[in-house]
């Protein structure tokens, strides 16, 4: 039996490898040297005290004869469902928790939502962007085109009605580039949607970075947005889940008069068997005014980081885009982005992923991450400054 055709068209996913490969060659022949890694995709704090009592009294319940719990409904408690349903409210979005479909994190749904479209359709894919959603279009035989993302756009390509396509990626804010729409971006690209009959996938993984009151957080806060987008979320960066693996995805009712829900409801039914009730009960710990409270002190930290390394930039005369509402600062660099990887290695012992990464479009670009504790991220951003 051979492999799927389609995965001979996948590119090598070489980024971190070769990331990874060139600061072990570094290190090697600089064993003094302390090198600092801006490059961190992942959160690093502790998990805030309210997901481990959580958790803790979650585990004590299942080690008990009442409180144990084998296989749970495949689309989330609804005790998570309704406390989703009312964060949502709270940014005056009504959803039904029949709408809200706990996942395992962002990444999975991404992906799986394409289980329930023909093969072959064409998605539109902003570039750069996280690139899971083009590998896993091409692992389904689906045709690729791009919305280039550039600095004359500010990195938030619109809409261009010459293009057709049956399902649209929008990452906001995005990974790489930091960059966030406005509610008039986001209602081109749902007008967009209507007027075409195309599916938008929302994925909205860093929405709580988002600082700027007049940004939208979720695509559901443009109207209509019901009837052409499904919405992607986790709490991954937003409450320190990366490896917890929790987050939820919007299917709302309106779409299709209820279709895309009932068909998304047995694809989960029939491939998934539901998140651990254990991180469930977490997850609904962080949505409580003091989960909130202490997630958003640990999103601070990273957005404090994410300043001190503008500022060395803005101060440098670096163009940067991205930093305010996100964790991800997205400078130009002024070369191909491997050969500056090397100049920042070697003349300040700092690593940063090049922007070729993300696609074609990333090329002369550079991103760098605010996940770094505080005092690497202060002596990184000296190390800049002094370059
Ligand atoms: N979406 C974007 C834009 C991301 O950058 C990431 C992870 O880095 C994910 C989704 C995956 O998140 P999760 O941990 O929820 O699978």
């Amino acid at each position: 039996m051979n492999v799927s055709k389609t995965f001979e068209n996948l590119t090598p996913s070489y980024l971190f490898a070769e990331v990874a490969a060139r600061v072990a060659a570094y290190k090697a022949q600089h064993s003094e040297s302390k090198v600092i890694s801006l490059g961190i995709g992942d959160v690093t704090l502790p998990l805030i005290p309210p997901v481990v009592e959580a958790l803790k009294s979650a585990a004590e319940e299942m080690g008990t004869r009442e409180g144990f719990r084998g296989y749970g409904p495949e689309q989330g408690y609804s005790f998570l469902r309704g406390a989703v349903a009312n964060y949502y409210a709270g940014k005056g979005v009504s959803l039904k928790e029949e709408e809200i479909f706990i996942s395992d994190g962002a990444k999975s749904d991404l992906g799986n939502l394409l289980d329930i479209f023909p093969r072959g359709i064409t998605a539109l894919i902003p570039d750069p962007v996280y690139p899971a959603y083009v590998d896993a279009n091409i692992m389904s035989g689906n045709k690729l085109a791009y919305a280039k993302a550039l600095p004359e756009n500010g990195f938030l390509p619109m809409p261009d009605a010459a293009v057709k396509a049956d399902v649209i990626y929008i990452c906001s804010p995005n990974n790489p580039t930091g960059a966030a729409y406005d509610m008039r971006g986001l209602k081109a690209w749902v007008d967009y949607a209507l007027n075409t009959g195309a599916l938008i996938v929302y994925d909205a993984a860093y929405e709580r970075f988002i600082s700027d009151k007049t940004l939208p957080t979720t695509i559901f806060s443009v109207p209509d947005a019901k009837y052409c987008a499904v919405e992607v979320c986790s709490l991954s960066k937003m409450a320190g889940f990366t490896g917890l693996r929790c987050g939820w995805t919007v299917v709302p009712e309106q779409l299709q008069s209820g279709v895309v829900n009932a068909a998304w409801l047995r694809r989960q039914c029939v491939k998934f068997n539901g998140v651990p009730y254990i991180v469930q009960r977490a997850a609904q710990a962080v949505f409580t005014p003091e989960g909130l409270l202490a997630a958003d002190k640990n999103l601070a930290y990273y957005k404090e980081n994410a300043c001190i390394i503008a500022n060395a930039l803005k101060e440098k005369g670096v163009r940067y885009f991205g930093g305010e509402n996100s964790p991800y600062i997205w400078m130009e660099c002024g070369m191909p982005s491997w050969e500056y990887f090397d100049k920042l290695l070697n003349t300040a012992q700092v690593v940063g992923t090049p922007g070729a990464g993300f696609g074609a479009g990333g090329e002369g670009f550079f991103r760098l991450t605010a996940f770094n504790s505080r005092e690497n991220t202060l002596e990184a951003a000296e190390r800049i400054k002094k370059m």
